[in-house]
This record gives C-alpha cells, structure tokens and sequence, in this order.
C-alpha cells in the first residue's frame, strides 16, 4: 500500500515524532476504509472501537487510527476499550458495515532488532533518535505485505450503538465552570459537577 507522504507527515506533525506503531495504525485505518469502500470522516458518520489500554508499548498506533479514519477524541467517534491490543473496529454507521483490523505481532522481533528500538528499550525518547534510525524501522511497517501482518475480518455482532449526542450545558454552582448537562450531580439545593460533588466513584459516565 502506497502511503501519500503529506498524510505521513501529518501523522507526524500531529502525533508529535515519527514511530513504526503510529504507522501501522495509519495503515490500519487506511485498509479499514478501503475495506468499507468509505473516506475518512469529518463528522461522526464513522465510529471506531480502539482497543489500545491507556499507556502501553506502542500505543502511539492510535494516532495513526485517528490521523488515518477522522475519528477522534474531540469527535466523540473513538472509544478505547481498553484491550492492550493493537486493534480496532470501524463501523460505518450510515451503511451498517463493520471491519475489525488487528494486528497480529509478526513484525515483533524484525523491528526488536532495530537501532530505533534499542535505544527506546535504552530509555532514549524518540523525539532524540535521528530521523534516519526512525524511518529504518518504519519501511519494515510501511513495506510488510498487510496479510501478513494484520487480521481483517468483516464485523456482524458488535451491537454497537452511537451514543446520542446531549447539548445542553449548565454552570457548576460551587466552582463555577462550564459542565454538560449530563454531567451535573445534586448536592443538596445545588447543581454541581462532579468534581465538587465530592464523590470519588461510582459515575457511568
Ligand atoms: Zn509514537
Ligand atoms: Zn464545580
């Protein structure tokens, strides 16, 4: 698969440094809507199922999900289901078509072997490795054959349903920050956010 060096170095600018698991995600992202025949969104017509936990060994993959699908935090359309696994659902909501891509380790030790990775096993930041060891390890990503290296398989059961989106918006009345509605607690005679609710645990949402 050809990558548009453009989309790369958006990845790149947006993720912060240039690393092999925010490239496998990005073409992750990209088989996934070359598999539902889609594009990638600017609305939420897309929703993707992330299963990356919150701070692992090459996390950054889902940066390249989002940079790749158009679902994002800040959309609302990517939900971490916390797996620790380089996998992903995309579901086209408007179609009702699903793909689950994953990723299935065989590149493991190939880029172990890498300068890149040696000096992340070192401790080295990757915002401190030469571009050249970086993309070293980035051409194993970008030039595995994708059978190889990923599990695609149409999704029918995930039952997903897209959460309504709630408009509304009020003022906290203790600390005075803006809170969504949904997100108001009752304290007494107040409308509070959770924070000074006071409360630790216990909220769906
Ligand atoms: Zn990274
Ligand atoms: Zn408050």
């Amino acid at each position: 698969m050809e990558i548009k060096k453009e989309l790369l170095k958006l990845l790149f600018d947006f993720h912060g440094h240039k690393c092999w698991a925010s490239v496998l995600g990005l073409r992750a992202g990209l088989i996934a809507l070359r598999e539902l025949k889609t594009q990638r969104t600017g609305t939420r017509s897309l929703y993707c199922l992330i299963e990356v936990g919150h701070a692992h060994g090459a996390v950054c993959f889902a940066d390249g999900v989002q940079v790749a699908t158009g679902c994002s935090i800040g959309k609302g359309n990517l939900i971490k289901t916390l797996k620790g696994k380089l996998a992903f659902t995309l579901i086209d909501i408007k179609n009702w078509k699903e793909i689950r891509i994953a990723y299935n380790g065989k590149l493991k030790d190939k880029i172990a072997n890498t300068a890149f990775m040696k000096k992340r096993a070192a401790g080295i930041p990757p915002t401190e490795i030469p571009d050249e060891e970086a993309m070293e390890v980035i051409n194993i990503v970008l030039e595995a054959p994708e059978d190889k290296i990923f599990f695609i398989n149409p999704v029918k059961d995930t039952n997903f349903e897209p959460p309504e989106e709630i408009l509304g918006s009020t003022i906290c009345d203790i600390c005075g920050e803006w809170v969504s509605i949904p997100y108001i607690r009752i304290l007494g005679e107040k409308k509070v956010c959770i924070d000074c609710a006071g409360y630790t645990e216990g909220f769906e949402k």
